[in-house]
């Protein structure tokens, strides 16, 4: 099925999206993505349009990532909005014909991704996935890979777009790439952010307007730890802490310093390229965040 909006083709079915990736010349990114699109979202498809002639941007809330008691009802579904949010990227092209189109959304029903339900071969993250997010939300990553590879399948993209800000799921996307011989190449865009430093993310939606306010405790608490580089991991990590516990609103999940070569904890005399993860809940809402440090260096 091809639903046509006067500029963004929304595609439903894997055949048809099939049949366009097959009809097109030349190159093919695929952006995955959940939808209700901000402009980190729009960041990526950006990057992606200067590296492809089409965008197939997937907009898919995938239920094997999502644990039991976990958001899956709540999270924000808006695919009207979504097209909206995309179309003047594609005016933008001189290319607003459905047919030529460089921007195709892929938005299948679940049952088209998973028609036997979820009783089906998975991709198992390394040991890592079961750090951090994986410890938080166990099997997160195993179902995030399994899509992200289903997705790669059926697009069959050159090249695929990924966002630093969820940095373990970079991380364990190249690791599957490379550890399955998919071939494609992976880009990453720097974490888009509010003028406030709040990270853009589809669930600060839920946030109401004091909870917006806590969340930049977890921005701040990030560039706490920065500014404390010259000093060390055991520095960066307390001065991160103190600046999480101030705000009784937030409860800190973990935050940490990790080596952006095998995503685990550095040792308290590290020095040299790191990342400072954080995540955290703010009222009902989880929310995570990173920004990339050199231990040694000034911030
Ligand atoms: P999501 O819809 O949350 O699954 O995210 C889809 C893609 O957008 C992932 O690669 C995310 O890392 C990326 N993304 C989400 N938020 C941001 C942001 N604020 N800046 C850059 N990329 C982002």
């Amino acid at each position: 099925m091809i639903a046509n909006t006067p500029l963004i083709p929304v595609l439903t079915t894997i055949d048809t999206v099939r049949s366009v990736v097959r009809e097109r010349r030349g190159t093919v990114a695929l952006v995955p993505t959940m939808g209700a699109l901000h402009g980190g979202h729009l960041a990526l498809v950006e990057q992606a349009l200067n590296h492809a002639d089409t965008v197939v941007v997937s907009i898919f809330v995938n239920p094997l990532q999502f644990g039991a008691g976990e958001d899956l009802d709540t999270y924000p579904q808006k695919l009207e909005a979504d097209r909206d949010a995309l179309a003047p990227l594609q005016s933008r092209l001189d290319a607003t014909d459905p047919v030529t189109a460089r921007i195709v959304v892929f938005a299948p029903p679940v049952a088209e991704m998973y028609p036997d339900g979820q009783e089906i071969t998975r991709v198992t993250a390394p040991a890592v996935g079961a750090l951090f997010e994986g410890a938080s939300r166990p099997g997160h990553f195993d179902g995030m890979l399994t899509v992200v590879a289903k997705l790669l399948a059926i697009a069959t993209p050159h090249v695929v777009v990924f966002g630093q800000k969820d940095a373990q799921q970079v991380f364990l996307v190249e690791r599957m790439i490379r550890d399955l011989n998919i071939p494609v190449r992976v880009l990453t865009h720097p974490t888009v952010r509010d003028d406030n430093g709040l990270a853009k993310s589809s669930r600060n939606q839920n946030l109401s307007e004091g909870e917006r306010r806590s969340a930049l405790a977890l921005h701040t608490a990030l560039s706490a730890a920065a500014s404390e580089s010259l000093n060390g991991p055991p520095a960066m990590r307390a001065a991160g802490h103190n600046a999480l516990e101030q705000d009784s609103l937030v409860r800190l999940d973990y935050l940490e310093i990790v080596n952006p070569q095998d995503f685990l904890p550095v040792a308290d005399d590290h020095r040299g390229p790191a990342l400072v993860i954080v995540a955290a809940r703010v009222g009902a809402t989880r929310l995570i965040d990173n920004e990339p440090v050199v231990v040694g260096a000034p911030y």
